[in-house]
């Protein structure tokens, strides 16, 4: 008989990493295994879910439209979930933001927003102007031309051939300052490599894309709020639009709606996902400018958009997500998520002069511990042992190599948060052995 046919898992390294877990279920904060234990979500699976697992209003939404309307292609048709959706989403979006295009994932989210970014400039006669900066520690995805602009890394190593070449500039990680300044003593210094570029090069450069203040995988590297200011006012400058990728910082992880929100700045193109259907349903979304949108508007059939996915704009995971922002209506979630940041605050003070640490970083309901270590960097040996030491504490919890953090769902109790920083605590002693 041949073999069977075996799950292929992400970021897995079969020959190395434990056997995965079997899940059987999962509610509020919890994933329950097939064998009876419990493990709480501290990472959201995967930075996604907002409001616990099986929330009520989501899952009813999902079954209500799956009942009337599964899907349909959105070329040529439209729906009421989608609709609903855009007209959600308009009140949370400032001004100019008013052109939706649907996709089915982050990565997917950034693919369009790149592509929009460089026919816009093609359809308004300046095709010359098709070229990236990106920053330093990027990530922005797995498909080509998000690896393409997210930072050189174990990850893109083997793709370095395939990715198109992108003007890399500093990024703001005040631990590891890349002008080796201090915050006492500097003034954004690091924001000057991008004017050094756009000065230089603007004719070529279509876009500057970014992870508004929370740079993600790359390390959970905040950024003060001046730097994302300082950027959009070189893009307007020097008109070079400007992408802010908010896979991971919408939907309220960083204490607002959007990053952008916490910094007053407006971007032309946005990108969304994760948290968009609260964390149930694979959706993605590109959101542009209207000037952005104007460009393509032609009897010139040739500067349409011509990009789509077979589930673009999927009903039910548009109802999903239309539920999603019902429930930033009918419950105090940005309460939550400021207790969250408080409890943050707290325990990140209490353990940043440990000897194992070394830096300590938090915005909204992210908080993330920088241990010092000889291998710093994404394969750091440490990540293994702390993951393997979390689940057997009965918690959630997956390093960035040596970069600890915790990002649950909103709805996580005060004693669950603080159970966590505990078993960090424990952690931090092993660390040091
Ligand atoms: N952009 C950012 C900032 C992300 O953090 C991620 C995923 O972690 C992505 C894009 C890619 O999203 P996806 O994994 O849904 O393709």
């Amino acid at each position: 008989m041949s073999e069977a046919l075996r799950i292929w898992h992400p970021f897995t390294q079969e020959a190395s990493d434990p056997s995965p877990i079997r899940i059987e279920s999962a509610a509020g904060v919890c994933l329950y295994t097939d064998d009876g234990r419990r493990l709480i979500d501290g990472i959201s699976s995967w930075w996604v879910n907002l409001h616990g697992h099986g929330h009520p209003a989501i899952a009813a939404a999902i079954a209500e439209q799956a009942a009337k309307l599964d899907h349909v292609l959105l070329a040529g048709f439209t729906h009421e979930p989608v609709e609903e959706l855009c007209q959600g989403l308009r009140e949370f979006l400032p001004e100019p933001l008013t052109r939706i295009f649907f996709s089915d994932n982050g990565s997917t989210a950034v693919e369009v927003a790149l592509k929009m970014a460089v026919q816009y400039w093609r359809n308004i006669g300046r095709p010359e102007k098709h070229a990236f900066a990106a920053l330093e520690h990027a990530y922005h995805g797995d498909t080509v031309g998000a690896m393409s602009v997210g930072a050189r890394s174990p990850f893109t190593d083997p793709f370095a051939g395939l990715c198109f070449p992108v003007h890399r500039v500093h990024t703001a990680y005040c631990y590891r300052c890349p002008v080796g300044k201090t915050r006492a003593t500097c003034e954004i210094d690091c924001v000057e490599s991008l004017g050094r570029l756009l000065e230089k090069e603007h004719k070529q450069i279509a876009a500057v894309i970014l992870e508004p203040l929370l740079q993600g995988a790359g390390g959970m590297i905040v950024h003060p709020a001046e730097f994302l200011q300082r950027v959009r006012k070189l893009c307007t400058e020097y008109d070079v639009l400007l992408i802010a990728d908010e896979v991971l910082t919408g939907f309220g992880r960083t204490g607002r709606m959007f990053a952008c929100e916490l910094a007053g700045v407006v971007p032309d193109l946005m990108c969304l996902s994760k948290g968009i259907t609260g964390g149930v349903l694979p959706l993605g979304a590109t959101v542009a400018t209207e000037r952005i949108h104007e460009a393509f508007v032609s009897t010139d059939r040739t500067k349409t958009f011509f990009h789509g996915h077979s589930y673009t704009g999927n009903p039910i995971a548009a109802a999903a997500a239309v539920a999603n922002l019902g429930i930033f209506k009918s419950e105090p979630v940005f309460e939550r998520i400021r207790n969250i940041e408080s409890i943050h605050a707290e325990r990140l003070a209490a353990i940043r002069t440990h000897p194992a640490v070394g830096d300590v970083r938090s915005i909204g309901s992210v908080g993330a511990i920088e241990l010092r270590a000889d291998d710093a960097g994404y394969l750091s040996a440490l990540k293994p042992k702390l993951y393997e030491f979390f689940l057997d504490a009965g918690v959630l919890l997956r390093p960035l190599g040596n970069i600890l953090y915790v990002l649950p769902p909103y709805v996580i109790s005060s004693k669950a948060l603080h159970f966590i920083y505990d078993r960090i605590t424990e952690a931090l002693a092993f660390v040091e052995r």
